[in-house]
């Protein structure tokens, strides 16, 4: 078998396009959404994710603001912009990029994001909500997934999923979501015994590992559907993921590639996820 791609480029692009018109009815409402980065440090990857986003804003024409800090720059100005950017009445959405340098405390800094223009969907209570049922915002990378899923027509219901890696942004609200919607999910980390017992049953694969290459061809059930999230630089600065893309493909139905895949999900999510914050605000 040879897998069909999933372009996440193209299935990011006709969302974005989607979101163009959200901006636009906002803005015949005197509302244009708004979204605060703050970029802490010279990580040259974060330099990038952050050029990426605040392009994709200009793109939607959503209103977009970068704060930078220096690396060794004191928790609490970080706390006193983001409880500014709270209030203030252009920002629909905050995001603080990660990682953070390490005498920052990343949990605490994320938890004083107001919920509701939390786009990132790090909060506490978003992330509670997801727990509940009931989601509010939902971090960008599942819900990219998902969304894909749905676009590319992929059932969910009644499947056995298999999620590598338990991460709070990624590997923990991806379970939940599959869950909503009827998968049988199984949950991997690093002290799984015998990962490949487990990944031979999934009928959705989803790798969120941090390791290239990773999973290759011979973990997969013929058929499986594949979803790469790795982002992994190798030395000579080539990005690839976590799954071996030359024999999972000959295993798999349809797989994502990297680039090209859930990256581009995440970034259109994040837009979506500010204009979805702008109209609640809007609304009230
Ligand atoms: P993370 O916080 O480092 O989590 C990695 C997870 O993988 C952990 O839960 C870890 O288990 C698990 N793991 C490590 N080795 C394993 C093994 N041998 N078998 C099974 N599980 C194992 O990473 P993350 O933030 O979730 O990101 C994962 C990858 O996705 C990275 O490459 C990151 O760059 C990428 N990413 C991509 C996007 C995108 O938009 N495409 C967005 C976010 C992240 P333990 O918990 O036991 O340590």
């Amino acid at each position: 078998m040879t897998a069909r791609i999933i372009d996440g480029s193209a299935i990011a692009s006709e969302i974005r396009a989607g979101l163009k018109q959200r901006v636009q009815a906002l803005v015949a409402r005197g509302v244009r959404p708004g979204l605060a980065a703050i970029l802490i440090g010279d990580n040259p990857a974060s330099e990038v994710y952050v050029r990426n986003k605040t392009r994709a804003c200009a793109e939607a024409g959503v209103h977009s603001e970068l704060h930078r800090f220096g690396a060794g720059c004191p928790e609490r100005e970080v706390i006193e912009l983001i409880s500014r950017l709270n209030a203030d009445a252009a920002i629909h959405g905050i995001l603080v990029q990660l990682p953070l340098p390490p005498q920052l405390d990343a949990e605490h800094i994320l938890q004083t994001v107001a919920a509701g223009k939390d786009v990132d969907g790090f909060n506490w209570s978003n992330l509670g909500a997801i727990v509940a049922g009931h989601p509010r915002l939902v971090p960008c990378t599942p819900l990219g997934i998902m969304t894909m899923l749905e676009r590319e027509g992929i059932a969910v219901e009644g499947r056995n999923a298999v999620v590598l890696g338990r991460s709070v942004i990624v590997g923990k609200p991806m379970a939940l979501m599959l869950i909503a919607r009827g998968a049988t999910v199984t949950v991997c980390n690093s002290k799984t015994r015998d990962l490949r017992e487990h990944t031979l049953r999934a009928d959705i694969l989803i790798a969120a590992v941090g390791r290239p290459g990773f999973v290759d061809g011979s973990m997969l059930k013929s058929g499986a559907v594949v979803i790469d999230v790795g982002i992994n630089r190798l030395p000579g600065g080539k990005l690839t993921g976590d799954v071996d893309f030359a024999s999972a493909s000959q295993a798999a139905s349809r797989i994502t590639p990297v680039p090209g895949g859930v990256g581009r999900m995440t970034i259109a999510m994040l837009i979506a996820n500010t204009v979805t914050a702008a109209e609640r605000i809007a609304a009230v």
